[in-house]
């Protein structure tokens, strides 16, 4: 008979990225949680480099202590840009893209900047802040079989079998809902007949991790990506920090993607041919294999049951927005299911949890794909197996690593944003190009802040409750701010941005938000704007109370109380 144990927080499944960033989400609500993981320790083969803007306005969340870890292992800014398409490392250049992306959009607009590091320092990083929470039970070497309960959606709990891998120990694990962070091949997910929609198996690559001075060959052409076509190598070499840390991934066929054929002595073959260094000798630290996949879960959400990270979406790594999905996923999810689960909203503010991010994702993964085949193809004409001419194909390849649109420009519709009737600001490429905006929908715009010496982002301002931000003349907001949260029994901030210690020196706030001095805007826990009222010349007292009744469901709170108080007396 297993063992059974219960509690009240949120069974994590994964402590990859996606699992590790739902645990912090959620102690940031006061919600503990538990985490599986089936490997005994985080991973030593680095796959992600690319941590976004987005994601880095989103770690400021996690702690000043682990936002200054992450800077701390960024590589130096020349090493950003461009996207170098060349016959070696060394050899002739057939075109390059300039990129943006992942230098950042700099600190008019942001924050916060992207960090290039590797995956393997960034999940010891949230591993060791995990590991600091009192609200996190950290279970490496633990893994998670089948699923008992949660999926339906009258569940008021969520249960899983566990196997303790070194105790052989078997038992079963119930809390209050589960987070599926369990990966691209999600056990979960396929558990409860959740279908992926896309294409998988696209193209094949073995992964080598190595060291290498290449940097020394380089004399200064240095780049984010080398994406490599000659007769003997044909793929990506990607540096790692700077400093001889390097990732490659081969390209290969389906009948070759094997790691026997592609063992140490091949794989320093193919990295000589791409580095185009006939007597480098790199050292070898591992060699993985892994697919090219575009494809997205039908549903994120089942009864109680979350779809988070590559278990939710697979995505393409030209673009470097794999993981920076998950993360951006996470964030919108585990504030909803915090108010949830401690009975503060309703079920459908849930919901919009697959509302809100699948169209966004689907997005990303559309150009993720386009991405890789320009790769392709610029691949193909650089060694004459295409019409078209390398160069032609590169200029058209602009949105690789140019995404600030979709990363800090992408719109929610759901029931927890109340529309003003107001359009999107047009820019010339929704995906690439972004444009600050208070619109319902959007994320809030960054604007620095004078606090005496110092300053402060609005961003900093944000969460773990709500936040209603108002201009100079907006004192009445405060009260009805007061009001609302009394009611609604969720912190509500109110923020008078241009008054002392909140100073607007470059006078931008109003304009950014779409304000008057009077007017406020509704901010989500996550960043996100919820409302808007541009002027306060209507404002009525009780419409925040009653635009955020809406969004947490307090009707669906009510249903559910109801439910229970029947089943009781039954
Ligand atoms: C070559 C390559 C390059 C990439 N480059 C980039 C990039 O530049 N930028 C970017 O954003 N993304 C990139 N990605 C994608 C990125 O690596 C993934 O998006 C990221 O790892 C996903 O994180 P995750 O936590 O969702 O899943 P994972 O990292 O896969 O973690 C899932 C975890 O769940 C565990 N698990 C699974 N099943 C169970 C179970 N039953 N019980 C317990 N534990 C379980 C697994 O062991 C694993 O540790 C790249 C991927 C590859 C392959």
């Amino acid at each position: 008979m297993p063992q059974s144990q219960a509690f009240t927080g949120v069974i994590i499944v994964g402590g990859g990225p996606a699992g590790l960033a739902a645990a912090l989400e959620l102690a940031r609500f006061g919600v503990r949680s538990v985490v599986l993981e089936r490997r005994q320790t985080t991973a030593w083969h680095p796959k992600a480099r690319v941590l976004n803007t987005r994601t880095m306005e989103i770690a400021r969340g996690w702690g000043a202590g682990v936002y200054q870890r992450l800077r701390g292992i960024d590589m130096p800014d020349d090493w950003k840009s461009p996207i170098r398409f060349v016959k070696s490392a060394v050899g002739e250049e057939i075109g390059r893209i300039e990129t943006e992306g992942f230098s950042g959009p700099g600190d008019e607009i942001s924050p916060a900047a992207p960090v290039l590091s590797s995956q393997d320092l960034v999940e010891q990083i949230l591993y060791d802040a995990a590991l600091a929470s009192n609200l996190i039970d950290l279970r490496f070497g633990h893994e998670a079989g089948k699923v008992l309960s949660g999926w339906e959606d009258a569940d008021r709990a969520a249960s899983i079998e566990v196997t303790g891998k070194s105790s052989g120990q078997i038992y079963t694990l119930e809390g209050s809902a589960i987070v599926a962070a369990d990966g691209l091949e999600s056990p979960i997910r396929d558990q409860l007949g959740i279908p992926l929609r896309g294409e998988r198996n696209i193209s094949h690559f073995i992964g080598c991790y190595f060291r290498a001075d290449i940097e020394r060959h380089l004399i200064g052409r240095s780049a984010i990506i080398f994406f490599v076509s000659n007769e003997a190598a044909t793929g990506a070499l990607q540096p790692l920090d700077a400093q001889g840390r390097w990732l490659c991934q081969i390209g290969v066929t389906a009948d070759t993607w094997d790691t026997k054929l592609y063992d140490e002595r091949r794989c320093a073959e193919w990295i000589r041919a791409a580095v185009g260094v006939a007597d480098l000798d790199p050292e070898i630290l591992s060699i993985g294999r892994w697919r090219v996949n575009a494809a997205v879960a039908e549903r994120f959400l089942r009864g109680r049951i979350l779809i988070c990270g590559d278990a939710a979406h697979l995505l393409p790594p030209t673009g470097g927005l794999g993981v920076n999905s998950g993360f951006q996923g996470v964030q919108n999810a585990m504030w909803k299911l915090a108010l949830v689960l401690q009975g503060r909203a309703g079920p459908e503010l849930l919901r919009t949890y697959d509302l809100e991010r699948r169209p966004v994702v689907e997005w990303v993964v559309r150009q993720s794909l386009q991405n890789h085949r320009d790769v392709q193809s610029i691949g193909a004409a650089s060694i004459g197996q295409a019409s078209d001419s390398a160069p032609d194909l590169v200029g058209a390849a602009r949105r690789y690593g140019n995404h600030l649109g979709v990363e800090l420009g992408g719109n929610y519709v759901s029931s927890a944003v109340f529309s003003d009737g107001t359009a999107a600001p047009e820019v010339a490429d929704p995906y690439s190009d972004y444009k600050p905006c208070g619109r319902p929908g959007h994320r809030a715009p960054h604007v620095w802040l004078g606090r005496g010496k110092e300053k402060l982002s609005t961003l900093d301002l944000f969460g773990p409750g709500f936040t209603v931000l108002t201009g100079a003349r907006g004192d009445g907001w405060s009260l009805a701010a007061k009001a609302a949260s009394a009611a609604i029994g969720v912190p509500v901030a109110c923020y008078r941005i241009g008054r002392p210690g909140l100073e607007d020196n470059d006078r931008v706030f109003l304009d950014r938000y779409g304000l008057e001095q009077d007017g406020a805007v509704l901010v989500r826990p996550d960043g996100y704007v919820a409302w808007r009222k541009a002027s306060g010349k209507e404002m009525q007292f009780d419409e925040l109370t009653n635009v955020l009744s809406a969004i947490l469901d307090l009707q669906g709170v009510r249903e559910i109380h109801h439910q229970d108080a029947t089943r009781a007396n039954v």
